[in-house]
């Protein structure tokens, strides 16, 4: 892996960059912001002259405030955050050429609350993108995604009022049956459907299973319609691409044109740090007009959101650097193989894919006491759960592993 801007840097290193940024922020020392209410935390509440604060760039950044209302790839945005804007900017662009092997500068992309946002700016996109283009009517768009999709793909189908198809896949290996995505694009053509979001997932919540965006893309080829795909990768977005690097879900893909990652997963990056990345020339269609005393273009489904997300990501892609992270997730896998081979040995259903960090059992096999002792995610709460998940992190070591395999045999 040649990486052009993932490199290590040191603690002081960040700090510099991080006070940098900061100071080319708005100063509220020199500066009063009279027609604008942006402000830093309210200083009788949350003290800032702390003397560990000179250690914590982080935790200066989250006092200073930043908003990151916006876009910050394209176009301008609000100049009293300029600073730390361009530490944003350059999370983007790393994860779009490092990570996602796209070309220099071809993405924009912003951080936003999650990977639900990221999910629906997407399908937002895309909807206004037919209508624009196409003058598609909306009963025309419908959204199309694997039964083991995310739930915010269907949230997505109701809050921008298309409809939501799901295909079903193999029960053995998470796949999408090819003669159902055939019947279900024909179905949808007959009832007058000509434009079709798909949600290609890289690692499904459930499974970590991973869709063939070019299934997708050869099938709805056939039928003669208009489709854009977009990549789910909030959770195995920070795993596959470095697990499996020679794969087809990423920007050297032309099928693939939008990615939402969760910096919030695997990277355990504090909550609200979705990231979007989308190629250039599509956030444009969901611009919206009337947003005009905002500096820039307002064109994400969030409107104010804290810069100190942006620079929490920026720090953990820079303290690990490309291989401190390959060490990590190998190390992750390295242990998910581990209790792939104890389940082997007392014969224990369950699905992996080889290159992700998830372990699903059929429930089958695990007495609802084990399940809730360890914490086990079923697949439902609703009903009887088919399914009961292991997602393999940092803090799941094998010694506690060991413990779960230990009582789950003395069970058998
Ligand atoms: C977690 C997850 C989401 C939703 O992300 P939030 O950050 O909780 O909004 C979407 N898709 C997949 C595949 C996920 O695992």
């Amino acid at each position: 892996m040649e990486m052009k801007y993932w490199k290590k840097l040191s603690h002081k290193e960040q700090d510099t960059r991080i006070t940098e940024a900061l100071e080319i922020n708005i100063n509220y020392r020199d500066i009063v912001p009279i027609g604008i209410p942006v402000s830093k935390l309210d200083s009788n509440v949350f003290y800032e002259h702390a003397s560990f604060l000179k250690e914590a760039p982080l935790l200066r950044a989250f006092i200073q405030n930043p908003n990151h209302i916006g876009c910050h790839t394209l176009g301008v945005s609000e100049p009293f955050f300029e600073g730390t804007q361009q530490l944003e900017r350059e999370v983007i662009e790393l994860l779009s050429v490092d990570l996602l092997k796209a070309g220099d500068n071809s993405c924009d992309g912003y951080i936003a609350t999650g990977g639900t946002e990221a999910n629906i700016q997407a399908a937002w996109i895309y909807r206004n993108y037919f209508v624009e283009n196409f003058s598609a009517r909306i009963e025309e768009i419908a959204l199309l995604s694997s039964l083991d999709t995310h739930y915010s793909v269907t949230k997505a189908a109701n809050l921008l009022n298309v409809r939501s198809i799901g295909i079903p896949v193999n029960d053995e290996t998470r796949m999408i049956v090819p003669e159902y995505l055939d019947g279900a694009i024909e179905r949808a053509k007959a009832d007058g459907v000509k434009y079709f979001i798909v949600i290609s997932n890289m690692g499904t919540t459930m499974f970590g299973s991973v869709d063939d965006p070019d299934l997708y893309a050869a099938h709805l080829s056939k039928y003669d319609v208009e489709y854009k795909i977009h990549v789910d990768g909030a959770f195995g977005g920070f795993v596959f691409p470095v697990s499996c690097p020679e794969n087809n879900v990423n920007f050297l893909n032309p099928n693939v044109s939008s990615i939402t990652l969760d910096a919030h997963k695997m990277l355990q990056a504090p909550y609200g740090t979705g990231v979007f990345l989308v190629r250039k020339g599509m956030m444009q269609f969901v611009c919206t007009r009337e947003a005009k005393y905002v500096s820039g273009m307002d064109i994400t489904l969030s409107g104010s959101r804290s810069g100190t997300n942006a620079i929490a990501v920026w720090m953990i892609l820079f303290t690990y650097g490309a291989h401190g992270w390959f060490e990590k997730i190998s190390k992750l896998l390295l242990r998910t193989k581990w209790l792939c081979t104890q389940l082997d040995m007392i014969n224990v259903g369950y699905y992996r894919h080889p290159c992700l960090n998830i372990v699903t059992i059929r429930a089958e096999y695990i007495p609802v006491h084990i399940a809730g002792k360890y914490g086990m995610v079923p697949d439902t709460h609703t009903e009887m759960p088919n399914w009961y998940k292991i997602v393999v992190m940092d803090h799941v070591e094998i010694e506690y592993l060991q413990k779960f395999i230990e009582e789950l045999t003395a069970q058998i």
